[in-house]
């Protein structure tokens, strides 16, 4: 079936079912965590530049909605289908129930290279897409939020095309809007940010503390990877290596982190950036490179059972969704390697998306330390629950974090219980 192939689709299902396994959870509850509530497909014809029509193929999944309205990213990538948006949208519903949040799951998505559109084409496919998924959204159902691909211009464009059709000003349809349309204050830097507290708690348990002896390798310089590398640098890490979809840079002393991200900044390759003793390694490279800790924040299946063997940092921390396989999970934790899992490693961007979702329901802004005090507290809480149920099932965090989420949702599930009875 469409909805249920792909490898990451498979993959969230092991991790359910596994945790399931260990907490004893109600099977009843887990045969219907397994399905999306709904998936939507839908047809996206807009005009190219040259005046010829081309139509793009787009999704919005929303796997559950027990604890709230759906919540999930919109993904414009190549690589994109129904499928891995079933699994990302499955992600959500847990990433929110674990950390607290009054939301389900959901996730979207359209086929497409934004790379290969102009700008006027890409807010048509936005405004289109915004549309034809229009009934299903809304700040009571479904509130989508940007993903690899899309950023803050798509949100404000995807607010306007909502708002027009309602006609009336609404905030609370998307977060990760600009500030001057209802964005929050600590937002964008808000995933990475989270990424940063989490490898913090982690030393913290550990007994350890971050220092100028820490080495740091992110897969990924973009939304989640450039302000993780900022406060983990900020607090005397040596970042040694980042990388995009072109290569990776490397340096033994560490990267000068800032210099690398005003040059992303310019749409500029990292294939293409050159200073004094930094030197061009390949993804694969980066890695397996010898680091504390390594940050995968790019895309999903980065660490497979093929290159598992070659991993050789200490602790992981997930910023992307789903970059570690289920098979190379086993293997690491076996190892010892500390694994933060995504779930809780990369919720910060939700956390401050449901800041943004309150704040514009209320008309009322929040202060930018207000609203980083709390997702450090939120997380806090997370991570000390996630430890927790480690330790009760004596199991790795990947584990306990499914777990956490799933307690729960199965409580949740069961008090409001399974329509029509
Ligand atoms: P982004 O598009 O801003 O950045 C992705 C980075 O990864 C870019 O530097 C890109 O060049 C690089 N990349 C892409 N393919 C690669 C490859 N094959 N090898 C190496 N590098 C590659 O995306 P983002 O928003 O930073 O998202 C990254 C991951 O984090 C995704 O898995 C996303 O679902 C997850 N995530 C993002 C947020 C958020 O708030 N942005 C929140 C939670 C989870």
């Amino acid at each position: 079936m469409a909805l249920y192939h792909s490898p990451l689709y498979q993959d969230a299902l092991a991790q359910l079912e596994m945790a399931a396994e260990i907490m004893s959870a109600d099977p009843n509850i887990i045969e219907r965590l397994k399905y999306p509530k709904r998936a939507i497909q839908v047809s996206i014809p807009i005009r190219l530049d040259d005046g010829s029509v081309k139509t793009f193929e787009g999704y919005r999944v929303q796997h559950n909605q027990t604890l709230g309205p759906g919540k999930g990213g919109i993904r414009f990538h190549p690589h994109v289908d129904l499928s891995e948006t079933t699994a990302l949208a499955m992600l959500m519903t847990f990433k929110c129930a674990l950390v607290g949040l009054p939301l389900g799951g959901a996730k979207g998505g359209v086929r497409v290279d934004p790379n290969e559109l102009s700008r006027q084409e890409l807010q048509s496919l936005t405004r289109r897409y915004a549309m034809e998924i229009g009934p299903f959204v809304g700040p009571d159902k479904d509130i989508p939020a940007p993903d690899i691909g899309t950023d803050r211009q798509t949100m404000a464009w995807f607010m306007d095309t909502y708002s027009q059709i309602h006609g009336y000003a609404s905030h609370g349809v998307v977060t990760g809007k600009p500030i001057s349309v209802g964005g929050s204050l600590g937002r964008e830097a808000a995933t990475g940010k989270g990424v940063a507290y989490c490898v913090n708690f982690a030393y913290e348990k550990l007994n350890q503390k971050i220092d100028n002896h820490t080495t740091v390798a992110i897969h990924g310089f973009g939304k989640v990877g450039v302000p993780a590398a900022f406060d983990l640098y900020e607090q005397g890490a040596k970042i040694v290596a980042v990388s995009d979809y072109t290569g990776a840079l490397y340096r033994e002393d560490g990267l000068n982190v800032h210099d690398i991200a005003e040059f992303a900044k310019e749409r500029h390759v990292l294939k293409d950036y050159k200073a004094d003793g930094v030197k061009h390694i390949t993804n694969e490279e980066l890695l397996a490179l010898e680091v504390d800790v390594l940050i995968p924040a790019a895309i999903d299946s980065v660490i497979t059972k093929e290159n598992m063997e070659t991993v050789k940092a200490k602790m992981i921390a997930e910023g992307a969704n789903g970059p570690l396989t289920k098979d190379a999970v086993t293997y690491l934790s076996e190892r010892d390697v500390f694994i933060i899992p995504d779930i809780l490693c990369n919720a910060g961007g939700v956390i401050v998306s449901y800041f943004e979702w309150v704040q514009g329901l209320a008309h009322f802004f929040w202060d930018e330390d207000q609203i980083n005090k709390t997702l450090h507290n939120i997380l806090q809480k997370a991570f000390a629950e996630v430890v927790e149920k480690a330790d009760l099932h004596k199991c790795d965090m990947k584990k306990a974090a499914m777990i956490a989420a799933i307690s729960k949702l199965e409580a949740a599930m069961k008090l409001r219980g399974l329509f029509p009875g």
